[in-house]
């Protein structure tokens, strides 16, 4: 299984993702994830992007397919994957085109989930993220004075693009810049559409039905 999950900030990619990765067994392969593990790290790539990501604006095409190529290297990583967040500009799907021919991998299916803005900026403003292992909180269940994760007693912190104005920002970004690559997938044949909207559990389920759908008609 191939797939690309897509949808604006916030719709539950990753959440969603981590869902299919239990029940398929697959890699789950997150640009955000692995940027802001480079930011920690402070690596060059973490270096680079860290200013485009505190601001809500995407890191440039020629840093992040360069992770993505670097990430399906070998040859066990690129067997069964979710991606999650990219592409998310038109270079990129292109890009990602080129790579799949290249290493003659087949695309399963995008699955396109939507949900709108004021959900969005509601989901965003009410997210807390755990350092350590990244389950995700919400605000209104974490006390103030306890912010550590029950998972694996990691620090648990709100994440600077999930502060208004970077919300605005990445919403912005969405619209322009990743919102055309619906079209592109359209066009194809390629994309799934999922309501975000719903609980977590029934989203899931809405996905799987697509999943198994498009595996028939395949
Ligand atoms: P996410 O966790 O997917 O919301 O990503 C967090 C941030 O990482 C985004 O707002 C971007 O700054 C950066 N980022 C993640 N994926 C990409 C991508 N495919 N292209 C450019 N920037 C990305």
């Amino acid at each position: 299984m191939k797939i690309i999950l897509f949808g604006p900030p916030g719709v539950g990619k990753g959440t969603q993702a981590k869902l299919l990765v239990e029940e398929f067994h697959c890699a789950h392969i997150s640009t955000g994830d692995l940027l802001r593990a480079a930011v920690k790290n402070k690596t060059s790539l973490g270096l680079k992007a860290k200013s485009f990501m505190d601001a809500g604006d995407l890191v440039p095409d020629d840093v992040v397919i360069g992770l993505i190529e670097e990430v399906l290297q070998p040859e066990e990583s690129r067997k069964n994957f979710i991606l999650d967040g990219f592409p998310r500009t038109l270079p990129q799907a292109s890009a990602l085109d080129g790579l799949f021919k290249k290493l003659n991998l087949a695309l399963d299916c995008v699955i396109s989930m939507e949900v709108n803005n004021d959900e969005v900026v509601r989901r965003l403003s009410q997210r807390l993220l755990c350092r350590g292992c990244g389950r995700i909180y919400t605000l209104d269940r974490v006390p103030e004075g306890d912010r550590i994760c029950k998972s694996c007693g990691g620090e648990i912190y709100q994440r600077d693009d999930d502060k208004p104005d970077a919300v605005r920002r990445r919403l912005e970004v969405y619209q322009q810049q990743t919102k055309p690559l619906v079209e592109y997938y359209q066009k194809s044949g390629r994309l799934v559409t999922v309501d975000g909207m719903y609980e977590i559990g029934y989203v899931h389920k809405l996905i799987l039905d697509q999943l198994y759908r498009n595996k028939t008609s395949a």
